[in-house]
């Protein structure tokens, strides 16, 4: 039987997850390895919206984290992390979710929120885990593609919405395709027209026309994801998504498709918006057309096997991202899952002890998963009305302001 400081957990998985876990562990003085499929230098994915969590967090991670403002994608602006849900409708008031000045919510930049998670921590890049499987003296063992293997005691999946480590729990694998399908371009902005994307919603906004009777006619979603050092300019990306029975099976035939086709596509899917919410594709261009594929995916697990191999984030509830929660409840299950791992650890590693605690985090965990995967889904039918909820709270009204750049403050991070 294995004290609290022999306990060696083994992460599978880097991302949002993976990195909390790892960093609450580091706190608890709990030995762990994490491995990482991609390379160092792999591209994260553009803004994501911190919420509701930030205090736990601050509280459960070491003491030498740098500031969490170092993730912000307004630097060096200092703005509200703010997100406007338009309607199409010159009736309907402005609805959207706003941080009040009190860092509830802030919008990262995933880079720096992803080496902001990674600090002082090792990270095994390059290690694809291909099995998992139980050996003796209670210890589990990870094989990677590559032909290394590592052997702990217990084993996070914490490796995002494909994962090897579920596939190897729970057959057939639950996991589907939406029929959704998104074309994604990108634009630097500067001068007016990064002020009026500003007045859009600092952060970012959605307009979709909610009474469109097309199945086929889009939304669009506008996002920052960080502002140049001379605070005059902003790097935008944006999305087109629409309802498409053939996205569900992938490749989607926008894959194959060229630059000008999607360009095309994102237009004409957008073509029932008012011209100001669509001004950024035009303003791309075809040249800005993003190549990176983006699909939909859902995933709600009813149950788990508990034992030493357990699962976290993306890898046990995939959700859509329109109430912009995946990321805050694959974070919130690592806080949890830093505790249950805590009392394995205070109280042996036999298996009858590692089976309790692992079913109470995955209980919790995965009935907090579904319903957070039921409201997300529920999201994509309504998208402009008040009384929803986004980044965790109710939208609400959020008058329009005018925005000139050389009034908004620079910020140094706290
Ligand atoms: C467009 C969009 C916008 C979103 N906006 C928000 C938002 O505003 N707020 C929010 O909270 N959430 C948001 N989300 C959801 C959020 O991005 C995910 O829920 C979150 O990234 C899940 O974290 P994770 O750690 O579980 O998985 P991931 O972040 O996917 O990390 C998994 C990691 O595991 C690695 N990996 C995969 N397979 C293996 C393997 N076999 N071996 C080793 N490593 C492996 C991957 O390379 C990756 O680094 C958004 C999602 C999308 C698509």
């Amino acid at each position: 039987m294995s004290s609290q400081n022999e306990l060696h957990v083994l992460i599978i998985g880097a991302g949002l997850g993976g990195l909390v876990l790892a960093q609450a562990l580091r706190k608890q003085g709990i030995s762990f390895e994490v491995h990482e499929k991609t390379s160092d230098s792999r591209f994260q994915g553009w803004a994501i919206g911190i919420h509701s969590i930030i205090n736990d967090l601050l509280e459960h991670l070491p003491s030498d984290m740098p500031p969490v403002d170092l993730t912000d994608i307004f630097l060096p602006l200092s703005l509200p992390a703010q997100m406007i849900f338009y309607g199409n409708n010159e009736l309907e008031p402005r609805y959207g979710v706003q941080d009040a000045g009190t860092k509830a919510v802030i919008r990262c930049n995933r880079q720096r929120l992803r080496s902001w998670l990674a600090t002082n921590i090792h990270i095994n890049f390059g290690n694809a885990a291909t099995t998992v499987e139980e050996i003796s003296g209670n210890q589990v063992r990870v094989k990677f593609e590559n032909g290394s293997s590592a052997v702990g005691d217990i084993v996070v999946g914490a490796d995002g919405v494909n994962s090897a480590i579920r596939q190897q729990l729970v057959q057939p694998d639950p996991v589907h395709v939406l029929p959704i399908a998104t074309v994604v371009g990108e634009v630097v902005l500067s001068g007016k027209e990064f002020e009026k994307q500003l007045e859009l919603g600092y952060s970012g906004y959605v307009a979709h026309d909610a009474n469109s009777q097309d199945e086929g006619s889009g939304r669009i979603f506008v996002g920052l994801n960080s502002v140049n050092a001379d605070g005059k300019s902003g790097n935008y990306y944006w999305s087109v998504n629409y309802i498409d029975p053939t996205a569900s099976k992938l490749p989607h035939w926008t894959a194959e498709a060229s630059k000008a086709e999607r360009y095309q596509l994102a237009l004409e899917k957008t073509s029932h918006l008012k011209p100001e919410f669509t001004e950024i594709i035009r303003q791309t261009g075809i040249e800005g057309m993003s190549d990176v594929q983006m699909c939909l995916r859902e995933l709600e697990l009813r149950d788990l096997p508990a034992g030493r191999v357990t699962l976290l984030g993306d890898a046990a509830h995939c959700m859509m991202p329109f109430r912009g929660e995946g990321g805050v409840q694959a974070m919130r299950d690592a806080l949890y899952l830093s505790k249950a791992i805590t009392l394995v650890g205070k109280s042996g590693t036999d298996n009858s002890k590692m089976t309790h605690f692992m079913r109470e985090y995955q209980n919790e965990m995965l009935s907090r998963g579904s319903k957070s995967v039921r409201l997300s889904r529920d999201e994509w039918t309504k998208v402009s009305k008040g009384g929803r909820s986004s980044w965790g709270t109710k939208r609400s009204i959020i008058p329009f302001e005018k925005v000139t750049l050389n009034d908004i403050p620079f910020k140094l991070a706290r």
